[in-house]
């Protein structure tokens, strides 16, 4: 089928010889891929493609891609705690790190010859199906529920997607999407649902050990579904077991203090996902950080395992943390991210505070996202009037310059 990787479960273990199946055929659990080592291994820092050694391509299908990937890791510009590096996934084509799991989903969607892409998101996931649906030439349906803001569906349009807003809640959505047939590919950034985008994120922890030179001591990832971690997790450990790396780091999530099942379940041994759902916040709670807003993140078992293989931590940071870092990151880094990246460093903070990350620990946060996206989550502010009889002195009185 393949030259250089195999499709099996995650639970059982059977494998899946069709590369068109998105679950296992014994016993409907989730697929996952295994790898022949690479004969060589990129040193340079590069994109996602880059990667193919360690990725699901068929032999003779061309990528989907839009040049994602190769993504800054740049220091704090501030004394954080620690050593902190930023690894800005605004800086992807669409400006979110999704662009890495749908490159690798449109790119399924071409090897097995679909005709039609079909996905439910108001947001990054929407975005990106919207944008490399146009680059593989496929039409694209994205549904969402009625009164979704203009501001988010004018670039899905932009990219020539058909956006049909549906007169029902996500839920009632999941029940269309459950109803389509084969003739349709959907696009979701669940493992479940999708396992061929899952592998996307390992590149994440790729593009990490090639800038840095190793792996860091923690990487911090706000949690929303929980398959980026899950993802950035698994590609340290292919990096380990081909030699690239010789340790690993510890890995922490950070939700919302009303959505923090992990934390929840870390804290109180939980493992199944009817443990996490007696536990879950309702989702009609609002938050600013609203790709966190998973009462059970649908991808949570996989991030348990990774949060606990790696001896690592859940935390979870209040809505005033994440409205100040925001801003902060903007101002004090140059880094204008979605509000749910600044959980990254809020969790930061709380993990330096409690002393299990110390002074001199190397420790890398995603930011998931661009918040040029998003500008309409910033607290309303004016500009300063200045009459058209303005002087020099005025402006001098504006900004007085560093001192
Ligand atoms: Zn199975």
């Amino acid at each position: 089928m393949t030259a250089h990787f195999r499709i099996a479960c995650r639970a059982c273990g059977a494998p899946s010889p069709r590369i068109a199946a998105t679950r296992c055929a014994a016993c409907g659990g989730t697929l996952g891929f295994s790898y022949d080592a690479p004969a060589s291994w990129p040193r340079q820092p590069g994109r996602v493609w880059d990667y193919a050694a360690l990725l699901p391509l068929p032999a003779g299908v061309e990528p989907v891609t839009l040049g994602e990937g190769g993504t800054p890791l740049l220091p704090a510009a501030r004394d954080r705690g620690a050593r902190v590096w930023w690894k800005n996934e605004g800086a992807n084509p669409t400006g979110s790190q999704k662009d890495r799991a749908i490159s690798l989903a449109m790119t399924h969607a071409r090897a097995i010859g679909a005709r039609r892409i079909a996905v439910a998101s108001t947001g990054s996931v929407g975005l990106a199906c919207a944008a490399y649906s146009a680059r593989a030439s496929l039409p694209c349906l994205i549904l969402m529920p009625k009164g979704t803001p203009a501001e988010r569906l004018k670039p899905m349009l932009a990219f020539g997607a058909t956006v049909a807003a549906v007169d029902t809640t996500f839920e009632g959505i999941e029940r269309l999407l459950r109803a389509l047939d084969d003739s349709w590919f959907q696009a979701s950034t669940i493992a479940a649902l999708s396992p061929w985008q899952s592998e996307g994120p390992k590149t994440i922890a790729f593009e990490t050990v090639a800038q840095l030179g190793r792996a860091p001591d923690w990487f911090v990832v706000p949690v929303g579904g929980g398959g980026t971690l899950a993802g950035i997790w698994r590609g340290f450990l292919d990096l380990r077991r081909i030699g690239a790396i010789d340790r690993l780091p510890r890995m922490a999530s950070v939700q919302t203090t009303t959505f923090n099942a992990l934390e929840i379940a870390m804290d109180r041994g939980l493992s199944t996902m009817d443990e996490l759902a007696a536990v879950a916040a309702d989702e009609s709670h609002e938050t600013i950080a609203r790709n966190l807003k998973h009462g059970v993140p649908p991808d949570a078992l996989a991030a348990l395992a990774a949060l606990r293989e790696s001896d690592g931590a859940a935390v979870s940071v209040g809505e005033d943390e994440i409205r100040s870092w925001h801003l902060r990151l903007a101002a004090e880094e140059g880094i204008f991210a979605e509000p749910s990246c600044a959980a990254a460093p809020a969790g930061i903070d709380r993990l330096v505070a409690d002393g299990r990350i110390a002074r001199g620990e190397t420790v890398v946060a995603l930011v998931t996202g661009s918040g040029l996206r998003e500008p309409g989550a910033l607290p309303p502010r004016e500009p300063v009037p200045l009459p058209a009889s303005a002087s020099l002195a005025d402006l001098d009185r504006l900004v007085p310059g560093r001192g």
